[in-house]
């Protein structure tokens, strides 16, 4: 099957969707993540998107892994700091 790269527009069945990158949008926790050149397919016709579900699958990865270090430093105790600060420069007057 050569027509195997494209497919039908679910909405509107009159156009087809190209795979093409976008600038995708998506809500990770309270923050907004703004991803250029992302894989997705478009309708020529209506315009409607269906993103790539494996580059999705992969973004989500990347995000929660990306996530997961920050929420540890967080839970970090502020009485055990890690390094020490120098906040000697008042003293030395
Ligand atoms: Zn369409």
């Amino acid at each position: 099957m050569p027509n195997t790269e494209k497919y039908t527009c679910p909405r509107c069945h009159t156009g087809v969707l190209v795979l093409k990158p976008v600038t995708l949008y998506t809500k990770v926790g309270s923050e907004w993540v703004i991803v250029p050149n992302f894989p997705a397919w478009v309708c020529d016709v209506c315009r409607y998107t269906e993103y790539d579900e494996k580059a999705l699958g992969m973004l989500n990865a990347f995000l929660s892994a990306e996530r997961s270090p920050r929420h540890n430093s967080r839970r970090r105790p502020p009485n055990t700091p890690t390094a020490p600060r120098p906040q000697q420069s008042e003293e030395q007057k």
